[in-house]
């Protein structure tokens, strides 16, 4: 099937257009590859709406659009915090092109990037729709857009509380056997709001709640890490691809996730 590309110069029309049918269009790296076999959706449409590409550090909320490449994140010493998650995505071609919004959207055991921002705690800006909603709920809801997402936002984490590691056969550029992620806000010490994020441990970038608990009011201990490892695999029911087998992305969790816990305590 041959597919047609609109280009639009607002986000308003673009919306408009992914409202009736459209498939959005970012970066093109995955999409480019449905177009090639001949799958791609009829209808596409791109826009060059400055915005999409914007990045905003307003106190202490970032604000990326959704056009936003992992290379512009690599580029930005702002956003430090982020460029070992940006780096791990794909190559410098896959990186030059791909989008924090298609980050979004990409199947297993691709979505590194929204690994971070579901540890973030980000929120989704939807084009057209007022408010922002939780990632959490995009990510749920599974690969079909429900919209066009203009942009995410989050807190900007404080030094030392914000975490990320991507376990891949190939290095540096191989996909996820998988990525966890972890914000670890602190209190007196003790641990408040823990959020755990894994990626290739499920269909979707999905939340670690077991290894949430087990951090919870707690300091970042040896023995705090041990019980976070020893629960990180609860609840969670990875794939079996040509990367790793169910069974190993189980088994291999818990070493991982304490591997990047040491990683933040050290600082
Ligand atoms: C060789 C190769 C290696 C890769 N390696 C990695 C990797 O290591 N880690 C990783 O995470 N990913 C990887 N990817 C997948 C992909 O490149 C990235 O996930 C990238 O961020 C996708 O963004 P994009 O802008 O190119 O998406 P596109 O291909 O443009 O779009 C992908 C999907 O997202 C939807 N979409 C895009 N933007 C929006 C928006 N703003 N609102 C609503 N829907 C939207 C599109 O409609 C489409 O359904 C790789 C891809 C390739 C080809």
């Amino acid at each position: 099937m041959t597919s047609t590309v609109l280009t639009v110069a607002t986000m308003g029309e673009a919306a408009s257009a992914v409202a009736q049918g459209a498939t959005f269009f970012a970066g093109g790296t995955i999409i480019m590859r449905d177009i090639n076999a001949g799958t791609a959706a009829a209808s596409l449409v791109r826009t060059t709406d400055p915005s999409l590409k914007q990045i905003r550090i307003s106190g202490e909320t970032v604000t990326l659009g959704a056009g936003v490449t992992m290379a512009n994140i690599l580029a930005n010493r702002d956003l430090a915090f982020l460029h070992p998650v940006a780096r791990l995505v794909g190559g410098p071609q896959v990186r030059n092109m791909g989008t924090v919004g298609g980050n979004l959207f990409a199947p297993h055991p691709y979505g590194d990037f929204a690994v971070a921002l579901l540890a973030l705690g980000a929120r989704v800006v939807m084009a057209g729709q007022g408010g922002a909603r939780p990632v959490d709920d995009l990510l749920r809801d599974g690969t079909r857009s429900p919209g066009l997402v203009a942009a995410v936002e989050f807190a900007r984490p404080r030094s030392g509380t914000f975490g990320f590691l991507k376990v891949s056969r190939v290095k540096p550029k191989g996909v996820s056997v998988l990525s966890v992620s972890a914000l670890l806000p602190r209190e007196g010490g003790r641990i408040r709001g823990a959020r755990v994020a894994w990626g290739a441990m499920g269909p979707r970038p999905q939340r670690g709640t077991s290894a949430e608990r087990a951090l919870e009011g707690q300091s970042l201990t040896a023995e705090t890490m041990g019980r976070a490892a020893a629960a990180a695999a609860e609840g969670l029911n990875p794939e079996t691809d040509a990367i790793a087998t169910d069974w190993y992305r189980r088994e291999v969790a818990g070493v991982h996730l304490r591997r990047m816990l040491e990683q933040m305590e050290r600082g």
